[in-house]
């Protein structure tokens, strides 16, 4: 059942739709093929493939199953060690302690929020297998040199690119740098079927693995392609494979990337022109505009506030203004299960510092600019 959303309330996400979504979903009904690696599905890798310059992507359940395949990939004996940022959701680290690994906590940098790359090498030791960047809020991390210390140390570079779908780093797509790249088409997403994810392979040696994974152990993808006449269990894996419905759905979206990623430039753009005196002013801080080598997504825009009460202040304010807003991660490093593997070891002060003054506010493909004038006048209309 739909949950009503009051009328004149702007809730902090709302998925849209792009065009073409309902008549593709009804021509993958027609064509009679709902499971997975329909023509829809084919569609969305080959496209994804072409405007990421990847070698394989593979469409997935969502982003979290893209990096247990990763995972499974890298053969983690358990006890091996990856770096995840403490400052990231949760399964950026679950999808590898779930084969056993470790996840060592890396602290932020101030100005992005991405990991922090001079700390990098410290944190490597014997059984460092591979290092997780989050651009987050889709701004690119500093990939030449986690390149660098990973490929001298070693490691395996996993993208999470969750955020960063069509942004790019010195001319190089998001998730078409490290070995292996994971995306989400999670509802919040810039890109979305509700539910899903894929996994881009750079790396060719990984790629028949990967399809073998993703297809519940066995070869069954060789033998769609008519390369072998059975199909047999060969491997760990799991049914990772979306159906074509929600192919389908993501395609209509992908295809009018153009106009999506001109829509949330705007939105940013908007927030931080209309805000940005207003903040200054207070002691309040926007997400700063990146450096001119990569181009971001917009996948958000928050305010870093002076401190967590005056945060929850303005949440309450905006919430009687009829307006969502979201604080984001907690510190992965001080959860329950982070603290399971060491967590409160880790030094990780910047996201302690910031994960509390964080708030973001709505944004979504279809918002609209009166509803953007609403959320500007409010927050301006705030006293701490
Ligand atoms: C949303 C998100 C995920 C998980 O995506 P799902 O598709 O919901 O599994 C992983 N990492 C980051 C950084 C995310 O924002």
């Amino acid at each position: 059942m739909r949950k009503e959303i009051p009328e004149n309330f702007i809730p902090f996400n709302k998925p849209g739709l792009a065009g073409k979504e309902l008549e593709y979903i009804s021509r993958a009904l027609e064509a009679g093929h709902i499971s997975g690696n329909g023509i829809f599905t084919g569609q969305c890798q080959a496209l994804l493939e072409k405007e990421l310059s990847v070698g394989r992507a593979l469409l997935t359940t969502s982003c979290t199953h893209a990096l247990e395949i990763s995972a499974i990939l890298l053969d983690l004996s358990p006890g091996d060690e990856v770096i995840v940022p403490s400052f990231t959701f949760v399964t950026t680290a679950l999808a590898f302690v779930m084969r056993g690994a470790r996840p060592v906590f890396i602290d932020i940098r101030p100005d992005t929020l991405n990991l922090d790359e001079d700390r990098l090498e410290n944190l490597i030791t014997g059984r460092t297998r591979a290092v997780v960047p989050v651009h987050y809020g889709g701004v690119a991390c500093e990939m030449e040199k986690i390149m660098e210390i990973a490929r001298r140390r070693g490691l395996t570079v996993v993208e999470d690119n969750a955020h960063g779908l069509f942004g790019s780093y010195r001319g190089r797509p998001l998730g078409s740098i490290g070995e292996l790249a994971a995306l989400s088409f999670h509802e919040t997403k810039n890109f979305s079927c509700g539910e899903g994810g894929a996994l881009l392979v750079n790396n060719p040696e990984l790629v028949e693995r990967a399809e073998i994974i993703r297809e519940k152990g066995t070869d069954r993808s060789r033998m769609f392609r008519g390369e072998v006449d059975r199909y047999t269990w060969l491997d760990l894996g799991s049914s990772y494979i979306p159906s074509d419905l929600l192919a389908a759905f993501l395609l209509a979206q992908l295809e009018e990337r153009e106009k999506i990623r001109a829509g949330r430039r705007r939105i940013w753009e908007y927030y931080y022109r209309n805000l940005g005196p207003w903040a200054e002013d207070r002691d309040i801080r926007l997400p700063p505009r990146p450096p001119p080598d990569r181009e971001p997504s917009h996948h958000l825009f928050y305010l870093l506030l002076p401190s967590s009460r005056i945060r929850e202040k303005l949440i309450l304010h905006l919430r009687d203004r009829r307006i969502h807003s979201v604080f984001h991660y907690l510190p992965l490093h001080l959860s329950p299960m982070g603290r399971r593997f060491g967590g409160e070891e880790a030094d990780c002060p910047v996201a302690e510092e910031i994960s509390g003054r964080l708030l973001r506010l709505p944004f979504y493909n279809d918002m609209k600019i009166e509803e953007l004038q609403r959320v500007v006048n409010a927050v301006k209309d705030f006293s701490a």
